[in-house]
């Protein structure tokens, strides 16, 4: 497949540019405030491809060079329980993640899955060097599963909370590495400590939000949602840590209104965070165009007392040109945060109402749909769609398939911070790291 159904638009000056010549553009090269990249797809049409499977259907507008058989995505039903639990008469799930009787076999439980398969089917051709993941464990699990299947270098960085969480249900490919980062360490540590390996010779960054294909690869859950409900849903709800997945949603229902043939109005974004750390949801409250100010002792405490995990992010896209606060302003979005306790009540509603276990952060999720019904932001006869993020770990545990893995290496938190400057800890890292990246080539 040709990559050229497709430019990338910056957010910021407006600056088109062609993914083809240079391949994995992350950020615009003139000299403004800092601001997202958008794929501009040349098709303004949604056409499914019926002969492709998963998310490929809709690869017409993913910046994919390649599609892969047998990729699961995201499915869609119309919830008649919990939905007359909670009050909605047009409740819709989006689900990711593995429950074969409902046909929806992401293996790795969650729609970081969408993301890696988009991101991976993103890279040029010929590319030998090794794309460098950080993750709060799902993107790791997910990425370490596909590359694995497809036979891409990759390395994922964690910090040391994921580790239980890394496992996949295929054989670990040879080229692939697992760093993790012990001691007081959270996914942002990762995010930096992967930072520094990605600017090693034979190493690349994947980019986090800033990556196209991460942001359209999640965007296929509203796709999935506008195609099967027959229309752009009027509420769109879904945990968040870094934002990425609502950006995602928001742009993807942008395309979909210029299509014309779901609907002339964008749904209403709600994002909900896990209490005690609500960093996003503080911000949007203050109004102001920045980050709340954060207390970095205080917040990593806070992250450690989350029932949810990878809804960590310290620095998240917030203010950024296209990121969270623009696309909250423009669908007049709401922000929540619910507590543990909320979140797993929440869970069981659903495991017992639907029979399916949920990530933490779908329960998270659900929880802040029962709080913005109970408050009236939404009303009980509009068309709702819940992304479940994840869930299915019980289905995937009864197949006997996971396989843990073991880190290829294993930074220390407190001796890295221990070292002189930033030029001191980068050589370290990279002395250690090429000794583990020995062997790796495809
Ligand atoms: C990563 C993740 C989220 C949060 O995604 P954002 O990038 O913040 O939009 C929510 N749920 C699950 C299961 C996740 O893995």
């Amino acid at each position: 497949m040709h990559s050229s159904h497709y430019q990338l638009r910056c957010l910021g000056c407006g600056t088109l540019y062609s993914d083809s010549e240079i391949g994995f553009f992350l950020n615009c090269e003139h000299q403004h405030e800092p601001s997202l990249l958008r794929s501009s797809y040349s098709r303004r049409t949604l056409t499914v491809r019926s002969a492709e499977q998963g998310l490929f259907r809709f690869a017409d507008w993913l910046p994919v060079r390649r599609t892969s058989p047998n990729a699961p995505g995201p499915i869609v039903f119309r919830s008649l329980q919990l939905g007359a639990r909670i009050g909605l008469d047009n409740l819709f799930i989006i689900f990711n993640g593995y429950w074969p009787e409902r046909r929806a076999y992401m293996t790795t439980c969650s729609f970081k899955e969408l993301e890696a398969y988009s991101v991976l089917g993103r890279i040029p051709d010929g590319e030998s060097r090794s794309l460098v993941v950080a993750s709060a464990g799902n993107t790791g699990r997910a990425f370490l599963q596909v590359a694995s299947e497809q036979g891409v270098p990759v390395v994922v960085v964690v910090p040391e909370f994921a580790l239980p969480h890394l496992w996949i249900t295929v054989p670990l490919h040879p080229s692939v590495r697992i760093v993790v980062l012990s001691g007081n360490s959270d996914y942002y540590d990762a995010i930096k400590l992967a930072d520094l390996i990605a600017g090693m010779d034979g190493c690349f960054a994947e980019g986090g939000a800033r990556n196209i294909a991460r942001r359209d690869g999640m965007g296929t859950t509203m796709l999935e949602a506008a195609v099967s409900i027959g229309r752009i849903p009027q509420h769109y709800v879904q945990a968040v840590g870094s934002g990425t997945g609502g950006i995602a949603a928001w742009e993807m229902m942008e395309r979909l209104l210029a299509d014309g043939s779901y609907g002339d109005t964008p749904g209403r974004l709600h994002l909900v965070q896990n209490a005690p750390f609500s960093l996003m949801t503080d911000s949007w409250a203050t109004g102001s165009a920045g980050l709340a100010p954060l207390d970095e002792r205080v917040a990593r405490e806070q992250i450690r007392e989350l029932h949810a995990a990878v809804l960590s992010n310290r620095h998240p896209p917030y203010s950024i040109r296209g990121g969270v606060r623009d696309v909250l302003t423009q669908s007049d979005g709401r922000m929540y945060s619910v507590t543990n306790r909320d979140a797993l009540e929440a869970g069981r509603l659903f495991a017992d109402l639907e029979g399916c276990d949920l990530d933490p952060a779908a329960e998270v999720a659900l929880a802040g749909l029962i709080q913005s019904v109970r408050n009236g932001a939404i009303g009980h006869g509009e068309v709702t769609a819940l992304n479940v993020t994840g869930g299915g770990m019980n289905n995937i545990e009864r197949t006997g398939r996971k396989r843990y893995l073991k880190p290829d290496i294993i930074f220390d938190a407190d001796e890295l911070k221990g070292r002189r400057d930033e030029s001191e800890i980068r050589e370290l890292v990279e002395s250690r790291m090429r000794e583990v990246m020995k062997g790796v080539q495809i």
